[in-house]
């Protein structure tokens, strides 16, 4: 209604757009378009799009508003007075543009619309003064201020940046926010080219609008509420696909058939012997667990979650070698190369003593080793259907869920499946830090590579998302008839542990151990955090702990463009540091450019003591165990996310002596309110669990848009915690049948 006014007031100069003309057939095709095929969209704003994640026409209409402007009334100039905001709409007289102190400028435009004239002031914005002429009708928002009319947003054209309720988009620095809202307006018509996902008794029955409409309000609503319920018609879809793979994924898995491992037996008693220490209470339920699930001739699907450092790979190892107890094979897998080099050190030595074969399978050894009992691999051993011997156990290291380099392992991999389309690089590894959204759309990366293990067949892509996921329960319904589908048991770790609820709803199916409570000999690592004007102090304090025969890590800062820089900025730091604070100690450099060979020889250097400081980007972030290292200092502590320093922090604290860990920091007063959160909640606690409840917090006051606008999550709608009712709806749903959930559109 109050559109309508706008429009009217309005008219005389280009009347807003209406709805596109076509009626007729949707064309999804359509929706693949590259952003310059809109108007006004040139190559260096398609490229600055790109690094928001926004390449096609589909991905500017599912970029969701960050928040709505307020309605404002429309009043005559005459009657401008209060500091309400307000719009007035009038014609140019005369435009001037003056400096004022501090090179800072002022540009006032003298409106009138016949009732009186008034001053539009806007500060700062210079090359404003170049697109007013005489004569020109403007539509202007704001409030009276100091110097006239304090103008907030203004239209030329179409009512857009002025309208009630404009959309407010996440902010990007390179792009101007009007013009980001100028080019989703420009897609707008284009929402008729979506299907309907959702059949339309789902639809009628759960009272959701048709799915353009949905984006269509969401772009340009009338109302706050109107915006709402447009963004929970688009959050359902999005939590009913999760729920529709995770139930069709269950169904597929209670049709497998798993080897049967009976009871543990000699193995596994001299594994116990062989451990320098006795297992804790949580490690022997684990343990329980696991056992019973592996007696099952379906395949266990369990997660295993503890904080960091609670002996999650003790338990693991356990599971592996129970398949090798029975003359089959284990596989440990992680996300990356230099995580699956970590384990294979951890392990090696203890199967090497219990007489077991293991193998670390790089790209180059693939093949030949294939034979042995227990096999180290990345993710990709899975992904690219190398075939074992004779797979009995699976243990998938997800522990690094929230980590930089497991979001693009995870960004590799999720493009490959298809399951939503590749639309990702993770451009801003500060947001997608912490994400419990990442996590689930990792899961569901996962989930569906890993439905090549289980079936060892390949899987179809699913074009549309719903069909996809029956159609994927049909192929196995199939496939089952023709031939028994065999799978190994599943055990996947992971040291960001989820609320049980969230677990449940985000995991499916999943079973869930949970070690509490890290081996009784850890100690609580002392954490502080300092600003950069005192890291003087903490090396004075570091290199009385290494006189004293302590050693000591230094993490770098993230460098967000690639691993090649982040490596360059590790060893200029390690170089600075011996020649400065450090110059009487040894000091190494790791990172994850040094050739593997290279990076095993500093690990088992640092390991020996033949080196104090290791200065590290994060790839020491997982597995490296050296209890003598006591000390960490990471740099630039504001720019990790909560779950990441957590990880970091767990490389200390190994031992019997006193850690510490320093958070270094710019000055407090420049710190984002999340960043102070963050640190604030690490010098509080060590523990993990708490941490995970308090991330989640965090994220859904601050961050989370920010990991939308990466586009590494595959929830850009919905949002755990405000819409727990809907994914309780979706499950039910999905649950009750997930194969007629089909589009007929
Ligand atoms: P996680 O994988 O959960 O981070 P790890 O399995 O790597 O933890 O264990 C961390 C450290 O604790 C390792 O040095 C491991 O040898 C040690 N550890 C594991 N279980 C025990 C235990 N029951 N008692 C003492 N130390 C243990
Ligand atoms: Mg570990």
């Amino acid at each position: 209604m109050t559109e309508t006014r706008r429009q009217t007031a309005f008219a005389g100069l280009d009347r807003p757009q209406a709805w596109p003309a076509t009626r007729g057939r949707p064309r999804p095709e359509r929706l693949g378009f590259a952003l310059d095929t809109l108007d006004g969209v040139g190559v260096t704003l398609k490229r600055r799009l790109a690094k928001l994640g926004l390449e096609t026409i589909g991905d500017l209409l599912e970029h969701a508003p960050r928040r709505y402007e307020s309605a404002a009334e429309e009043v005559s100039i005459a009657a401008l007075h209060g500091d309400e905001e307000v719009v007035i709409v009038g014609e140019v007289l005369n435009v001037v543009k003056r400096p004022m102190r501090g090179r800072r400028t002022l540009v006032t435009a003298r409106i009138t619309d016949g009732t009186a004239t008034v001053g539009a002031t806007w500060f700062n914005q210079p090359w404003i003064a170049d697109q007013l002429r005489p004569g020109m009708r403007i539509r202007v928002r704001g409030k009276n201020g100091r110097y006239g009319f304090d103008v907030k947003s203004y239209d030329l054209h179409e009512v857009r940046a002025t309208a009630d309720f404009a959309p407010v988009y996440p902010a990007a620095e390179e792009i101007p926010a009007k013009t980001v809202r100028r080019v989703a307006a420009a897609a707008l018509p284009h929402v008729v080219d979506y299907f309907d996902p959702l059949p339309a008794e789902l639809r009628e029955s759960e009272a959701l609008p048709l799915k353009r409409d949905a984006l269509a309000v969401l772009h340009r609503p009338q109302s706050e509420d109107e915006a709402e319920r447009g963004r929970r018609r688009l959050a359902f879809d999005e939590l009913l696909l999760l729920q529709v793979t995770i139930a069709s994924r269950a169904a597929e898995r209670a049709r497998t058939l798993a080897p049967s491992l009976g009871e543990p037996g000699d193995l596994m008693a001299r594994y116990r012997k062989a451990l320098p220490f006795a297992l804790t209470p949580y490690q022997e339920q684990a343990i329980r667990e696991i056992d019973e699930d592996l007696g099952l001739t379906t395949p266990m699907h369990r997660l295993l979650q503890g904080d960091v450092g609670s002996g999650k790979t003790v338990v693991a190892l356990y599971a592996l070698l129970r398949a090798v107890e029975h003359g089959r094979q284990g596989a440990l897998m992680a996300p990356t190369m230099t995580l699956a080099e970590q384990h294979f050190l951890t392990i090696a030595d203890i199967c090497l003593e219990l007489g077991v074969t293991c193998t670390l399978l790089t790209g180059a050894s693939k093949r030949a080793m294939l034979g042995a009992d227990v096999v180290v691999g990345t993710h990709a051993l899975i992904q690219e259907g190398v075939e074992l011997r004779d797979l009995a156990v699976a243990v998938v290291d997800e522990q690094h869920r929230f980590g930089v380099a497991q979001r693009q392992a995870f960004v590799g991999a999720h493009g490959e499946m298809g399951v939503s389309g590749s639309r990702a690089k993770p451009a801003n590894l500060l947001s997608g830090a912490a994400s419990g959204a990442t996590g689930v759309a990792h899961r569901q990366a996962f989930v569906g590579a890993h439905g090549e293990m289980g079936v060892s067949g390949s899987r179809a892509k699913p074009a549309n998302l719903f069909s996809g996921a029956a159609s994927g329960a049909t192929g196995v319904a199939q496939r089952k008839a023709l031939t028994e589908v065999r799978g190994p048991h599943e055990l996947h770790m992971t040291a960001t542990p989820i609320p049980r609820t969230l677990a449940l709803t985000v995991y499916g199916d999943l079973a869930v151990s949970t070690i509490e409570k890290p081996p009784a000999s850890r100690k609580p690592v002392v954490t502080t955090h300092i600003t950069e004007e005192r890291v003087p102090e903490a090396y004075t304090r570091l290199t009385r702990l290494l006189r004293e025969g302590r050693q000591a890590y230094v993490v770098c800062p993230l460098i967000e463009q690639s691993e090649t820089n982040a490596a360059r900025a590790a060893e200029a730091e390690a170089e600075r540091l011996q020649r400065a604070e450090l110059r009487d100690f040894r000091v190494a450099c790791l990172h994850g450019r040094l050739r593997p060979d290279e990076r095993r020889k500093v690990m088992a250097r640092f390991k020996a003591g033949e080196i104090d400081v290791l200065v590290a980007t994060t790839v020491i972030e997982v597995g490296v165990d050296v209890a003598n290292a006591t000390v960490m200092i990471v740099q630039e502590a504001d720019r990790f996310g909560l779950a990441q320093l957590h990880q970091l922090r767990g490389r200390v604290g190994r031992g019997a002596e006193q850690s510490f860990c320093v958070l270094v920091s710019r000055a407090k007063d420049e710190l984002t309110e999340s960043a102070r959160q963050r640190l604030d909640a690490l010098v509080e606690t060590n523990d993990g669990f708490v941490l995970a409840e308090k991330d989640l917090d965090i994220r859904n006051t601050g961050q989370l848009l920010g990991v939308r606008q990466s586009g590494a999550s595959d929830l850009r709608f919905a949002d755990f915690k405000r819409d727990r009712s809907l994914l309780e709806r979706a499950r039910a749903i999905a649950r009750r049948s997930p194969a007629p959930l089909v589009a007929q559109d």
